[in-house]
């Protein structure tokens, strides 16, 4: 059996590679599902890892969701509850993780009889209970490294998220799609401050589709007004 570590390039999985690394512990291959909609500053990061797992030995794979997650999200035909149907399943996030379920299915397919390294960390108890089972290995837990801790290992190892200046972990709880529809109203007036170049992008997607961006009640064009009126 191999050894493999999921990786999103967020700061968890990446203070857990690091230090999966730095102390020798059996470590087969990367393997990281580029959903085509992250920030730049993770594939940065992931030009910066390669060459050290190259260094290291260690294969590198990227998995990819079966068709773009921009048409999955506008164009794809599909059937709703009630018998009609739709042009894409709209924003991803909320009940509707159409794309973190393709995601969670194409990494446990591809890990599936071998070692999974998953990084979730020592104060996440609920995530960890719950994903618990098979071959799932959570170094991070073992080591009682927090969140915290796993943010401080990365930035002392020289690995920030850096976009456009902006630092992104202090101005968002967590650096996953820029277009995930669970970033909490904070992020969001985040985005719409210090993020001009992703608020745009979200605008555009927020005039393809009806369904308002936040708790299917707000458009991204709502929250510029609040935010505008906010500041
Ligand atoms: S991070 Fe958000 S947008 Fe991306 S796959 Fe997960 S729920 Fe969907």
């Amino acid at each position: 059996m191999k050894y493999i570590a999921s990786i999103s390039f967020g700061k968890d999985s990446l203070a857990m590679l690091l230090r999966l690394i730095e102390e020798n512990k059996p470590l087969d291959e990367v393997v990281f599902y580029d959903t085509g909609m992250e920030f730049e500053c993770i594939y940065k990061l992931r030009d910066k890892i390669l060459p050290i797992l190259k260094e290291h030995k260690i294969k590198y794979t990227e998995l990819r969701p079966k068709e773009p997650f921009f048409y999955t999200m506008f164009y794809k035909p599909v059937k709703k509850k009630d018998g009609s149907s739709a042009n894409g399943y709209s924003w991803c996030g909320g009940r509707c993780r159409w794309g973190t379920t393709e995601k969670l299915k194409a990494l446990e397919k591809y890990s599936k009889g071998n070692y999974e390294y998953v990084g979730i960390a020592y104060d996440e108890p609920q995530r960890l209970n719950k994903e618990r089972k098979g071959n799932k290995l959570f170094p991070l837990a073992e080591w009682e490294m927090t969140e915290k801790d796993c943010l401080k290992y990365c930035y002392d190892k020289g690995f920030n998220w850096n976009e456009n200046g902006i630092e992104l972990y202090s101005i968002l709880d967590r650096v996953s799609c820029w277009c995930c529809a669970n970033k909490n109203l904070k992020e969001l007036k985040n985005y719409y401050k210090y993020l001009p170049f992703y608020w745009g992008k979200l605008k555009e997607l927020q005039s393809k589709t009806s369904r308002p961006m936040k708790y299917n009640k707000y458009t991204v064009f709502d929250l510029e007004e609040r935010f505008k009126n906010e500041k």
